[in-house]
């Protein structure tokens, strides 16, 4: 049984003509409907984060200009990144979510959770909302897990596309959330950091683990190079909690990542995730939505991943 967090309030942050729309969404429902998958999830139910909560991971700073952007009908907090008059409120509740599903998790309501939610997270940094990114989603879950839970060993794994640089930030420091990326890297793609020399620092030095993927890989060796930086990871933290920023924007059919994956390379991606899960985590596992751009391709990469997670026996 997987838990499955979403909530029509994520279609409300209407980002105009972007390529972070609030149709991903609604493709993303429509195929799982079809497939009839949502019937096989138990349905989560989360409270939004509080102001407060949020400031366990962001300045003070940026989320009084998130609220105030939005409550003046909205605008732009970075070049990229597009708020309406609703998305505080929205981002609110999408970080919510991740952290209830934690809770879920961690209180043995079910081994894995699948939260859909936007605007997605892994980009905004501790002081600035970047990348589509207003509030940083996976990082509020990894440090409620850490305050709340008192685990001291949560392992993020970030297949997104791109450098999940604003969870590197908040975690580089720190040894009890190892980071590990595989990334597009180079000729200036964005954000541009998640070199494999960033590898924390201070205590958290070791705790970072970065595999940027030139353009033009082949689907093997991205493989090769995941599952080799996954045991890597997991040898070195033996997660007690495993969080996922599932980005589906390295699809080959994606207008963004390009990087050449077909629908089925997230099966293989999903099992690697969930063995570690198995393996160190009692199989627990906490499944955040990031990027994914081409409609289709996205929400067949997320059905493929619902599936392989709707696999594991409780
Ligand atoms: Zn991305």
């Amino acid at each position: 049984m997987t838990l499955l967090f979403t909530d029509p309030l994520f279609l409300k942050h209407n980002t105009g003509k972007h390529v972070e729309t609030a149709d991903r969404l609604r493709s993303i429902t429509a195929r799982l409907e079809k497939a009839e998958l949502i019937k096989q999830c138990q349905a989560g139910t989360y409270k939004p984060l509080s102001e407060d909560a949020i400031g366990q991971v962001h300045s003070a700073r940026q989320i009084a200009s998130a609220k105030q952007v939005a409550a003046h009908g909205g605008g732009r907090l970075d070049p990229d990144t597009v708020v309406c008059a609703d998305s505080f409120e929205v981002a609110l509740a999408a970080a919510g979510a991740c952290v209830a599903a934690v809770d879920a998790i961690l209180t043995g309501k079910a081994p894995n959770a699948l939260c859909l939610v936007r605007p997605p997270g892994h980009h905004a940094t501790p002081t600035h909302s970047m990348g589509f990114c207003l509030f940083n989603n996976i990082a509020l879950a990894a440090m409620h897990a850490k305050k709340a839970h008192k685990l001291t060993r949560v392992l993020i794994v970030d297949w997104d596309v791109h450098h999940g640089n604003g969870t590197q930030d908040i975690f580089y420091e720190d040894p009890e959330v190892f980071f590990f990326s595989i990334h597009r890297h180079g000729m200036g793609f964005y954000p541009g950091t998640g070199a494999a020399d960033e590898t924390g620092q201070g205590k958290g030095a070791g705790y970072t683990l970065n595999a940027p993927i030139r353009f033009g890989t082949t689907r093997k060796d991205y493989h090769a190079a995941f599952t080799r930086a996954l045991e890597k990871a997991a040898d070195t933290i033996k997660p007690e909690l495993v969080l996922l920023s599932a980005g589906f924007d390295a699809h080959r059919r994606d207008p963004i990542g390009s990087l050449g994956l077909e629908t089925e390379d997230f099966a293989t991606l999903s099992r690697a995730v969930l063995d570690v899960a198995k393996t160190h985590a009692k199989g627990r596992l906490v499944s955040c939505l990031e990027g994914g751009y081409n409609l289709d391709a996205l929400a067949e990469a997320v059905q493929t991943h619902l599936e392989e997670l709707l696999a594991v026996r409780s």
